[in-house]
C-alpha cells in the first residue's frame, strides 16, 4: 500500500491518482483542493538519498524512491546570520539549490509526478524561479518545458529558461487571465501543469514541507520564529505544514511563529490579516487591482494564489504579515552581500529587512531562534539590481597603480 492517499480538502474524498489526467484537475466529487495524507506508522529518513530532499520521501507524494529524478536538490546549509542581531538568527540558504532557489523543492516533486503519470512535457506560467526550475528539472528527466508569461517580461529574466531548454512562450492579456486560462487549458487537455499554486498542481506544494524537516534536524528542535518571503504563498503554506508534520511525529513540541513579508505595494495579506478577513472574497474586495510596479516581482501578487492557505497558516501557529519598501528590501540585499558574504536576491532582501523590523519590535526574546528563508540567489536577477545600484569601479593606469592598491587595504 502507498504511504500516501490523495484527499480532497473541502470534502475528504479519497482521490484515485491512477485516473487523474492532469495535476490541475479538483476533487472528482466536489471540485474542490486536493491534498495529501500520509502514513504516519512508518516515517524514518532514508539515508540512501544522502543530503537532498529526497531522504524525506516518505512524507512526499512518491510511490518508488527508486525511480526519482533529481539534481540534488535541498539539503541546504544553514548559516548563523551577522548582520541580523538581536537573537540566534540564522539563514537558510536556498540559494545552494540545483538552480539557485527553494522552487527546485516544490519542481522536483512535480516533475517526478509528471514524469510518472506519462507527461511529455511540463507547462508553467512564470517569469521567475519556478520557470528556470522547471527548465531544469524537466531537462533532467527528459521532458519537454513550456514557460508561458505575459508580454513584456526582460528577456535577461526569461534567457536562463531558455538556455536550459524551455519554450518560451508570450501571451498578449493580463496576468491573472493568463493563469486562469492555462489552468482551465491543462485540465480540459489532460497536460501537465507545474506552477506552483495549489490549483495548479497539489504535487510540487509538498515540497516546501522539506525546509521545515531540514530546520528540525539541524537545529534540534523547531525554530522560534521563521520569516518567509511570500508571493504566492504557498511556501509558508507547505512550511507550516512541514512543522506539523513534525508535531504529529513527535519531533518537536510546538509550531514556530511565521512571520510573511510582502511588498509594501502588495499587502493583501498584510491589511487581511490585520482586518481579521476570513472569506477570500473578502481579500478580492481589497484594492490591488492597480498596484504600481515593484523590483520584488517574485513577491508583487495583487491577490497571491494560495493566499488563503498562507492566512490560514500564519493564523495557526501564532504568526503575522508584515510589508516592506522596495528600498528596504535592496538595502538589506546590500548589507546581506556585504555582511553575510551572500549575494540574494532582492526578494530575499525584503525577508531580511522584515526580519531586522521583527527583532527591533520587541517581540523576540534573546535567547529565541529566528530562521529567515534566503530564498533565491542574487545571480540570476544581476540585471535588476545593477538597474538600481550600477558599479562604482575606479580606474587607473599600471604606473598609479602601488599607490591605489595602498590606499585600498
Ligand atoms: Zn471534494
Amino acid at each position: 500500500m502507498a504511504h500516501y492517499q490523495v484527499i480532497c480538502l473541502s470534502c475528504q474524498a479519497v482521490q484515485d491518482e491512477a485516473a487523474m489526467t492532469s495535476p490541475a484537475v479538483g476533487c472528482t466529487r466536489c471540485g474542490g483542493p486536493l491534498g495529501f495524507h500520509y502514513d504516519y506508522q512508518d516515517v524514518r529518513w532514508d539515508g540512501r538519498f544522502g543530503r537532498t530532499m529526497w531522504r524525506y520521501w516518505r512524507l512526499l507524494p512518491v510511490p518508488d524512491p527508486t525511480q526519482l529524478v533529481t539534481l540534488g536538490e535541498g539539503g541546504t546549509p544553514l548559516l548563523p546570520s551577522r548582520m541580523l542581531t538581536g537573537a540566534r538568527v540564522y539563514l537558510k540558504d536556498e540559494t545552494r539549490n540545483p538552480t539557485g532557489s527553494h522552487k527546485d523543492r516544490p519542481l522536483s516533486v512535480a516533475i517526478n509526478h509528471a514524469r510518472r503519470m506519462g507527461a511529455t512535457a511540463s507547462f508553467v506560467v512564470s517569469t521567475g524561479s519556478t520557470g528556470i526550475s522547471n527548465a531544469a528539472l524537466a531537462a533532467c528527466a527528459g521532458l519537454k518545458s513550456v514557460v508561458l508569461m505575459t508580454q513584456g517580461t526582460p528577456a535577461a529574466r526569461v534567457y536562463p529558461m531558455y538556455a536550459l531548454g524551455s519554450q518560451v512562450v508570450e501571451v498578449e492579456g493580463a496576468i491573472d487571465d493568463l493563469i486562469e486560462q492555462v489552468i482551465q487549458l491543462c485540465r480540459r487537455h489532460g497536460l501537465y501543469l507545474s506552477s506552483t499554486s495549489r490549483a495548479s498542481n497539489p504535487y510540487q506544494a509538498e515540497g516546501n514541507k522539506t525546509i521545515a524537516y531540514e530546520l528540525v534536524e539541524e537545529l534540534g528542535r523547531a525554530p522560534d520564529w521563521v520569516v518567509v518571503p511570500v508571493g504566492g504563498g504557498g511556501t509558508l503554506a507547505g512550511l507550516l505544514r512541514g512543522f506539523q508534520d513534525l508535531q504529529r511525529l513527535g519531533h518537536v513540541e510546538r509550531l514556530p511563529r511565521l512571520v510573511g513579508v510582502v511588498p509594501r505595494d502588495y499587502n493583501a495579506l498584510e491589511v487581511a490579516f490585520q482586518r481579521g478577513l476570513t472569506r477570500w472574497e473578502e481579500v478580492l474586495a481589497l484594492p490591488y487591482h492597480d498596484c504600481p510596479p515593484s523590483i520584488l516581482v517574485k513577491l508583487a501578487h495583487s491577490y497571491p494564489p494560495d493566499g488563503m492557505e498562507a492566512l490560514e497558516a500564519v493564523r495557526a501557529c501564532g504568526g503575522w504579515f508584515l510589508s516592506v519598501t522596495d528600498e528596504e528590501a535592496l538595502a538589506a540585499q546590500e548589507a546581506c552581500g556585504r555582511q553575510e558574504g551572500l549575494y540574494v536576491e532582492p526578494s530575499t532582501g525584503a525577508a531580511l529587512a522584515g526580519a531586522a523590523r521583527l527583532l527591533q519590535g520587541g517581540e523576540v526574546r534573546p535567547e529565541e531562534t529566528v530562521v529567515v528563508l534566503v530564498s533565491g540567489s542574487g545571480f540570476r536577477e544581476n540585471f535588476v539590481t545593477m538597474e538600481r545600484r550600477p558599479l562604482e569601479k575606479r580606474t587607473t593606469t599600471v604606473q598609479k597603480l602601488e599607490t591605489v592598491l595602498l590606499a585600498m587595504a
